[in-house]
């Protein structure tokens, strides 16, 4: 089990799009960056590359790079899951706060919730997204978002088991052997025979 988290902060700008969580939001001002400016995803790659130890986005997309000049932020999420999945893990769940004086949230949650629930392969009940207005921060040009992600082994990480109990000594797995025969009770002769049956 991995957990990670990550945050971050763009400043809003008239005239763009404003883009949270990959939905577009009916606002009159963006938020400023190299990229889209998508906050959320921004913290939420953060999140995933941190919970498998892989670096961060400012690694993996440089700001200098005239490649992800306007990039749609989606593609960094898809990177970061492709090195959650490479690492053999899967996407429990994930929680969010966005912390911005405007527009409202509320009314969009759940469309950030489902899109973001498609992105990281998780049905939109495992999928927080929370917002707060910045109280007496003296932020209201800015847009803040924190994001957690918890991580599991993938089924096919059965593997790592298999490996695990090939390691073993001998005496270790004879053990094993003959606890689990002796929990499955005691072999009658009616039980010898369906076996050999
Ligand atoms: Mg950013």
């Amino acid at each position: 089990m991995r957990i990670g988290y990550g945050w971050d902060s763009h400043e809003f700008k008239p005239g763009i799009p404003l883009r949270i969580g990959g939905v577009e939001l009916p606002h009159d001002q963006g938020l400023a960056g190299h990229s889209d400016g998508d906050v959320l995803l921004h913290a939420l790659t953060d999140a995933l590359l941190g919970a498998v130890a892989a670096g961060d986005i400012g690694a993996f997309f440089p700001p200098s790079d005239p490649r992800w000049k306007g990039a749609n932020s989606v593609i960094f999420i898809e990177e970061a899951m492709r090195h959650v999945e490479r690492a053999g893990y899967a996407v429990t769940n994930a929680d969010t706060t966005l912390i911005l004086a405007a527009p409202k949230i509320g009314p969009h949650a759940a469309r950030i919730q489902q899109r973001l629930a498609e992105l990281l392969k998780v049905d939109c009940n495992c999928v927080g997204v929370k917002a707060k207005t910045p109280e007496g921060l003296g932020i209201d040009n800015t847009a803040i978002a924190h994001a957690v992600v918890l991580l599991e082994k993938r089924n096919d990480g059965g593997l790592d088991q298999m490996e695990a109990v090939e390691t073993l000594p001998q005496e270790v797995v004879d053990e094993l052997v003959e606890e689990v025969l002796e929990s499955a009770g005691p072999a009658t002769p009616k039980r010898i025979k369906s076996y050999r049956d």
